[in-house]
């Protein structure tokens, strides 16, 4: 049996080296992204960095840097380690829900999270030019532009905009009503609408389909849920 001195260093041992690999924890995430530290970050490592992030959010264990150090030190120049395509939705915010923070991540963001020529072009300047060993499609519960196109509403320029997430309505079968009341229905399309997204990218992109097959980038789809704040890759 353990004496109560011995269970009282042990317990204290535990607390000091969760407290030292914290603080290694915070001293990693702080430090700016150099094109060292990035080259340094495999696709699946940069993956990890984004679920552990995610973990930290959920938890309520955010790290808190300083971040204009990080200002100071991205000044010359930027090497993030990943690249999202998301929604504008106020509640999915990429750098929050991932615990990211300045010079980390690359952000395109439009209503409904699709992919469209100027979207493929920013991704290519994030992967070919700049080095971004992932990208993450982030779709989400909910989602009003997703809502949208199943209702097909028109108003002005957002008529346009939701034809790009036509082909995943399409692509969804439902079981119930293919109208924004089925939750289910909604889900799904959101769903297709990232794995059709992903799909699009290699096939539009020779250069980032290049980078693929080069195994120095990975694409992978991902959804986050609005009540929760998780966020569930697809692969
Ligand atoms: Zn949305």
């Amino acid at each position: 049996m353990l004496s109560r001195r011995a269970f009282c260093t042990c317990a204290s041992l535990t607390f000091a080296s969760s407290l030292a690999s914290n603080a290694v924890h915070a001293a990693d995430a702080c430090a700016v992204m150099t094109r060292e530290r990035q080259q340094s970050v495999s696709p699946d490592d940069a993956i990890n960095r984004l679920k552990e992030g995610n973990e930290r959010f959920i938890a309520g264990k955010t790290i808190n840097c300083d971040l204009m150090a990080q200002v100071k030190g991205t000044t010359s120049g930027q090497a993030p380690f990943a690249t999202v395509v998301g929604c504008i939705d106020s509640r999915v915010p990429p750098e929050l829900v991932f615990d990211q923070r300045i010079g980390d991540m690359f952000c395109a963001r439009v209503a409904g999270n699709f992919i469209n020529t100027d979207i493929i072009g920013s991704l290519e300047f994030a992967t070919k030019v700049t080095g971004t060993p992932v990208v993450v499609v982030l779709g989400h519960s909910d989602c009003g532009a997703i809502k949208g196109a199943i209702d097909h509403v028109k108003l002005g320029n957002l008529t346009a905009m939701l034809a790009n997430i036509e082909p995943a309505v399409k692509a969804t079968k439902a079981s119930g009503a293919r109208d924004s009341k089925n939750k289910v229905f909604v889900q799904a399309v959101a769903e297709n609408n990232v794995k059709l997204g992903i799909a699009m990218l290699t096939k539009k992109s020779p250069i980032m389909k290049e980078l693929v097959a080069a195994k120095r980038l990975r694409i992978v789809g991902a959804m986050h849920d609005l009540a929760t704040g998780r966020v569930s890759f697809m692969a």
